[in-house]
Order: structure tokens, then C-alpha cells, then sequence
């Protein structure tokens, strides 16, 4: 039979990577699932919701992980969580896989199978299995929620005896799956939207929702997609024209929530301290790319800064603010990808040759495996 292991998180992190629908649907799939003691605490699931669908309840981690073939995880797990798991277990988890190699290095050390639910590719067939669209549209809504929430004016026009108010004007920088559910949140409470991104294919989407497009359009711009559905870094002269276009239009501006990222790289600067002293009192930036290095210069980890009445919001882990959602995607999305490699009858059998398994890989056989990594691909 196979066992599933799911520790507790740690570092503050509130979604965990089962819910007890998937419980159900792993002990379906023939496995015996075991569950560190109030793994969903913060997703306001609570131990006997897992019990009464089949899974086995554990006092700790050591306990879940020891004999498990399979670990499910958010984030990375810890030296002491690698230190008691069975050599050729299989761990999936988002990894991080850019970030601190020796992290990696001590999974591939103890021998075991970990995947980074990062790096999915986007491809049709796994859809269900992509972790960064799951958790990057409940973001989205949450950040014009905040943003909304900090800012000292309404959002819709309002009509009223005593005068108008005026709608908010919201900017969104980066239209991919977290600023598009901007763009549609922002649109539902009133709020006059425009949006800017490097891929051309964004254009069409965003005045799908009802926003205004604005960007560069040069001919750089019309292949600033990669064949992966990525945007590309742009040039240093794209770059000069883009933050012109940029600088003039957020000085009109009164919430700018900002998504723009490159994977395997810093996330683009397009808001410098400048743009932000030449915006309204009382204005609001939300930098959602905050945790890979901001997209505005003054934007600072878990903080609100105060910049002359501008306030730059530099949220920490905007899916875990809301953790029964986040956990209830993640851990569907976990179940796509874990159903591929159980099998009922014959349990565990991983087909390496799967482009999804293939692009998720990240140690096998002791050895870090992943092209990325490697040094063999192009990130
Ligand atoms: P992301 O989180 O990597 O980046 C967010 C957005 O920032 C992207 O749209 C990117 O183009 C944009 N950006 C990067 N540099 C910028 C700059 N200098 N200025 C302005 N914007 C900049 O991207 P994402 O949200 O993961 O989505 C990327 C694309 O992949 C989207 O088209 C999305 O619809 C697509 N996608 C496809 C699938 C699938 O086919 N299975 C799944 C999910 C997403």
C-alpha cells in the first residue's frame, strides 16, 4: 500500500497540501494517508475532518514522514524533515527551486524523487496540476481586496444629494492569471481600470474584462512571449520608453497593484521611487512581486511604507491570507499531478519520460536532475 506523509508547515505558512477531499480521493486510489496533528488548522480544517475520510491522525512530523513513500508539502521541507524520509520517497512540494541550492542539495543527497510544483508547464494536459495559476488568481482577488481595504477613498462612483464621488482609478502592472483577476475584481467594485504588460497576448484579455491597455507596443513587444507562455526580460531601451509611457500614467493614478515577474529572475523594477512622489496623496501600491525583489524600488518585504502620503504595501504570502481557499486548490492540484504516478493495483510507477514529470523533476538517483539546475537549460 502506498503511504502518504503530510507534515505540519512551518515559517508562518497557513495553507497545508491536503484537504479531506483529496483524502478521500488518495484512499480511493488505494494509498493509507497519514497527517501531522493540525496540518489544516489555518485553513479551518480540523483533524476529524481528515479522520472520517480514511486518513490516520499523527502526533508529529518524524511520525507522518518515516515510512512514508510519498510526502506532500507547500513549501520545502525542513533538514529535519529530509533527515528522517526513506531513501527514493517522493516529495512534492513548491520547492523554490531558484532560491537556496543546498536546500535542493540535501533532498538529492538523501535520494529522494522531489518535484517542484513551480516549474509545471503549461500545457493543456496540466492545467489542473499548476500551482501558480491556482494560487496566483486567489491573489489577485485578495490584493485589490487589501489595496481597496487601505484606501481612504471609495471605489465606485457615486451619486449622491450631496455631490459625486469620484470612481478609483486602478492601474494594474502585469496581466497574466493574478493581474487579470485584478482587473476583474477591481472592475466588479466600480473602479475605472487600466493595465500594462510585455506580452502581446495580454492586450486582448484584459480589454476582455472591460480594462483599458496600455504599453509599448514596439515590434520587442510582439515577441516578448516565450514559447512557455513567459514573458521575457526586456531591453534596457524597451525599458527607458516602457517607464516613460509608466511614469506619466500613474500620476493620475490611485491604486497601482503591481504582479510583473520573469521566472528565474528578479522581478522587473517599473515603479521607481520618483513615479511614486509624483502620485496623489493617499495613492496606493501594491506590490504583489514584492517577495522576488519588488517591482517598485521603495516596496519593502511585510511592510507599509510611507512615502510622502503614498503607501507602497509589500505583502507576504497573499494566497495564505486565504487559506481555506488556497489549501482547497493546492491540494487538488497536488492530487492531479500525484494521480499520475499512482496506480491502484501496482502502486507507485513514475513514467520519467513524461514531459510533466520531466519538467517538474528536481533530484532522482542522488543527484540534482533538473536542466534548470543543471545548467543545461535556459531559464
Ligand atoms: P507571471 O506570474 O510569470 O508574470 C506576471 C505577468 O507579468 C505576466 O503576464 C508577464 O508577462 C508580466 N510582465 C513581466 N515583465 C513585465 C514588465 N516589464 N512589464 C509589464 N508586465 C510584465 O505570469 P503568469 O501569471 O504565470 O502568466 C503568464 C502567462 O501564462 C499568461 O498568459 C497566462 O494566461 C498563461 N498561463 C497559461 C497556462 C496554461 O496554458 N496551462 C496556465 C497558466 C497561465
Amino acid at each position: 500500500m502506498v503511504t502518504i506523509a503530510v507534515p505540519l508547515e512551518g515559517d508562518g505558512e497557513t495553507r497545508t497540501a491536503i484537504s479531506p477531499e483529496t483524502v478521500k480521493k488518495y484512499a480511493a486510489l488505494g494509498c493509507s494517508v497519514k497527517i501531522q496533528s493540525g496540518a489544516g488548522a489555518h485553513s479551518n480544517i480540523i483533524d476529524d475532518d481528515y479522520a472520517e475520510m480514511g486518513a490516520e491522525i499523527v502526533g508529529s512530523s518524524i511520525e507522518a514522514i518515516k515510512d512514508a513513500d510519498i510526502i506532500l508539502k507547500v513549501r520545502r521541507p525542513s533538514n529535519d524533515e529530509i533527515g528522517v524520509m526513506k531513501e527514493g520517497a517522493i516529495v512534492a512540494a513548491m520547492l523554490d527551486p531558484y532560491d537556496d541550492q543546498d536546500g535542493l542539495k540535501a533532498l538529492a543527497e538523501k535520494g529522494v524523487i522531489s518535484f517542484a510544483m513551480e516549474l509545471m508547464p503549461r500545457i493543456s494536459r496540466a492545467q489542473s496540476m499548476d500551482v501558480l495559476s491556482s494560487q496566483s488568481n486567489l491573489a489577485g482577488y485578495k490584493a485589490v481586496i487589501d489595496a481597496a481595504a487601505n484606501f481612504a477613498q471609495a471605489m465606485p462612483m457615486m451619486m449622491t444629494a450631496a455631490g459625486t464621488v469620484p470612481p478609483a482609478k486602478v492601474f494594474v502592472m502585469g496581466a497574466g492569471v493574478a493581474g487579470l483577476q485584478a482587473i476583474a475584481t477591481a472592475k466588479r467594485l466600480g473602479a475605472i481600470v487600466t493595465a500594462t504588460d510585455v506580452r502581446p497576448a495580454a492586450k486582448e484579455q484584459v480589454a476582455s474584462l472591460g480594462g483599458k491597455f496600455i504599453a509599448v507596443e514596439n515590434d520587442e513587444f510582439k515577441e516578448a512571449e516565450t514559447s512557455g507562455g513567459y514573458a521575457k526580460e526586456m531591453s534596457d531601451d524597451y525599458k527607458r520608453e516602457q517607464a516613460e509611457l509608466v511614469a506619466n500614467h500613474v500620476k493620475t493614478q490611485d491604486i497601482i497593484i503591481t504582479t510583473a515577474l520573469i521566472p528565474g529572475r528578479p522581478a522587473p523594477q517599473l515603479i521607481t521611487g520618483e513615479m511614486v512622489r509624483s502620485m496623489k496623496k493617499g495613492s496606493i501600491i501594491y506590490d504583489m512581486a514584492v517577495e522576488r525583489g519588488g517591482n517598485c524600488e521603495l516596496s519593502r518585504l511585510g511592510e507599509i511604507v510611507d512615502e510622502v502620503g503614498v503607501y507602497i504595501m509589500g505583502p507576504i504570502n497573499i494566497p495564505g491570507a486565504l487559506a481555506g481557499n488556497a489549501t482547497s486548490l493546492y491540494a487538488k492540484n497536488l492530487f492531479a499531478f500525484l494521480s499520475l504516478m499512482i496506480d491502484k493495483d501496482e502502486g507507485v510507477k513514475i513514467d520519467f519520460e513524461d514531459e510533466i514529470i520531466q519538467g517538474t523533476l528536481i533530484s532522482n538517483g542522488g543527484k540534482i536532475v533538473h536542466p534548470m539546475l543543471t545548467g543545461e537549460g535556459d531559464k
